[in-house]
């Protein structure tokens, strides 16, 4: 399977469900902790499937304590694929919570995890890519190989000029589009792996979602679809300059996806409010066909614990850095 003249890259899925996505918009009704996960794991697993892959699922553990969710979250390991830790609440809050909080989180979770899966996670994803020092401290106690919390990129209206420039956009168009990059704020982050210099000599290995090398403009699934929702053929060309960028600065991918960029509104009604959830199941598992065949064709795709192995064999070239 593994091709020595491809690079690796790692690919995972933050299994955010239904209630997750309400409470983040206001909607009554998350507290009963409406879940979509028996319609989306079947499709999903499917489409790994198809492409052979093996990925790590990060799972929020009150997921993994519902018993309306049991038969279906088994076929995760069932199926070959990893689990990571995603906290037990999913709680915004989570870069404020003090190491008593932390550590009933990630326990709660892990247990949870293994009851249903009979998987330990070895990575954390903190909700909302939130962390803190605490929490690093906190996942080196426990051994776990790595934290993937960081969305390192910066863009806004520089952003937007350079790609509406590469773009064949009216003035009109490019009008309407002008929310098109939105704003984010963490242009100062590394990209590739580096390590948390922790206490007492202690270090742990961080690897951030990716974004484009030197741009550090997102290129996970749910940013492509809102490319793709402007026009398929944008999305194809941002795609190749995200995967050329990777090439030339020798960067190994993250590559990230979300429930919500796999299936649509007629599959899950409820959450029709979502951006892009007027598009169908059968439209987003087409586009989601383009990119994986770009990155099956480009990386060695592996999981995020096969993936953290393989850096830290490197380790001695990694990065450190202080958490502030
Ligand atoms: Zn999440």
């Amino acid at each position: 399977m593994n091709n020595k003249s491809k690079m690796n890259s790692s690919i995972s899925l933050d299994l955010d469900n239904q209630w997750a996505y309400m409470q983040v918009h206001g909607d009554k009704g998350w507290e009963k902790y409406p879940s979509y996960l028996n319609k989306f794991l079947p499709h999903v697993l499917e489409m790994l499937d198809k492409y052979k892959l093996k990925i790590t699922f990060f799972i929020v553990g009150k997921d993994a304590d519902d018993p309306k969710n049991l038969d279906v979250m088994k076929e995760i390991t069932n199926s070959g694929h990893e689990v990571g830790n995603h906290s037990y609440n999913h709680e915004a809050m989570f870069n404020s919570y003090s190491k008593e909080e932390i550590l009933d989180e990630l326990n709660r979770t892990e247990e949870a995890i293994e009851k249903v899966t009979g998987l330990l996670p070895q990575g954390f994803r903190g909700p909302g890519f939130t962390r803190s020092k605490t929490l690093f401290e906190v996942l080196k106690e426990k051994n776990y190989l790595y934290d993937a919390s960081t969305l390192p990129t910066w863009i806004g209206p520089l952003a937007r000029w350079y790609y509406f420039r590469q773009s064949d956009l009216t003035k009109e168009e490019m009008k309407t589009r002008e929310g098109l990059f939105g704003s984010f704020s963490e242009g100062l982050k590394s990209i590739k792996p580096f390590l948390w210099k922790l206490d007492n000599n202690e270090q742990l290995l961080e690897i951030p979602v990716s974004t484009i090398p030197v741009f550090k403009l997102p290129f996970h699934f749910s940013y492509l679809h809102y490319l793709a929702g402007a026009s398929v053929s944008l999305m194809k060309a941002y795609l190749q300059t995200a995967i050329t960028m990777c090439k030339i600065t020798n960067t190994e991918p993250s590559f990230l996806l979300h429930p919500l960029d796999l299936i649509g509104g007629d599959l899950v009604p409820e959450l029709d409010f979502f951006p892009g959830m007027d598009l169908s199941t059968a439209y987003k598992t087409e586009l989601f066909d383009i990119v994986m065949e770009k990155f099956t064709s480009n990386f060695n795709l592996l999981n995020m614990s096969e993936h953290a192995k393989l850096i830290m064999q490197r380790k001695e070239t990694l990065p450190i850095k202080i958490h502030n």
